[in-house]
């Protein structure tokens, strides 16, 4: 069988064809938030129902930190430190280097955040997660709760400010920014008027702030949930039969094929080549000839 889908003939030079997509581990309720930490030879992801962060090395899954919080999306901050969005706490938080956890953002203007799903660094050192309604809107444990502000995406500052900078989107949950900081993608999993398409949109930084956003594909079948982009400004999305390479100009260049749906991805691995997969109840990965950004 084969693993890949091509739709640009640039996309063959990008996949290998003797490197298989392969299940790594399986048997969860929901995985997500993926991070590659190669300092220590893991990956860090969560299960989300099962309320643990999990720790995949080449010799096995181990618990990393149970409970979680209800932890979704990941990354590490330019210090290199894992930066986790928490459901059941409606919170980002930043695991130190001694292993305690400092709170980043709980709230805005009062009001307690809905629930943090995914977060990315900047290349200025300030940390970017969006807050969709989701996990409130999950009776984990009864900590369904009412939504109190809109769903946005946040900047917080080194200072540890936090700022709203995008306000006009429905559901933001993915976010990745370009090798060079120039552009930021968000995947936005809600349609703010039912007959718009669930899309991810491209914002223009100009002095630190996300403009001009429009949309910049529609990922089909299923929507764009997690983000990555590799070295040469590729962004590569999640979608409902696997990962989507879309070029800069936005158009579909090739589909990894995934027989689960995809939540999440992230590059790993020494050489940056190695795509990891969160997807429904495993976690896959797949060596390219293409290499992830030096942050994730
Ligand atoms: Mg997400």
């Amino acid at each position: 069988m084969s693993f890949f889908e091509v739709h640009d003939p640039v996309f063959g030079a990008y996949v290998l064809g003797n490197a298989p997509v392969k299940r790594l581990a399986t048997g969860f309720d929901w995985v997500e938030g993926p991070v590659w930490f190669g300092d220590l030879g893991c990956l860090l992801f969560s299960d989300i129902p099962s309320n643990r962060i999990l720790r995949w090395t080449e010799d096995g899954v181990t618990t990393f930190r149970s409970p979680s919080d209800y932890a979704n999306g990941h990354t590490r901050d330019r210090q290199g430190r894992l930066v986790s969005c928490e459901h059941g706490t409606r919170r980002v938080t930043r695991t130190e280097w001694d292993g305690t956890v400092t709170v980043i953002a709980d709230s805005y203007q009062g009001k307690p955040l809905n629930s943090p799903n995914d977060v990315i660094a900047a290349p200025d050192g300030a940390v970017w997660f969006t807050d969709p309604h989701y996990g409130i809107g999950t009776d984990y444990e009864g900590f369904k709760a009412a939504q109190e502000l809109p769903c946005q995406v946040y900047r917080v500052d080194p200072s540890g400010r936090v700022d709203a900078v995008i306000s006009d989107m429905a559901c933001p949950n993915g976010l990745a920014f370009s090798p060079d900081g120039t552009r930021l993608y968000v995947a936005d999993t809600g349609r703010m008027f039912h007959s718009d398409p669930q899309h991810i949109k491209v914002f223009d930084m100009v002095d630190g702030k996300p403009v001009n956003g429009r949309i910049f594909h529609t990922v089909s079948p299923g929507c764009a949930d997690g983000i990555r982009c590799d070295s040469d400004g590729n962004l590569w999305s999640s979608a409902a039969d696997g990962v989507h390479c879309i070029a800069p100009d936005g158009h579909l260049m090739g589909k990894i094929l995934v027989p689960e749906l995809v939540s999440n991805i992230c590059f790993g691995g020494r050489a940056k080549h190695r795509l990891f997969i969160t997807a429904t109840t495993s976690v896959y990965s797949v060596i390219l000839n293409r290499r992830g950004v030096q942050w994730p």
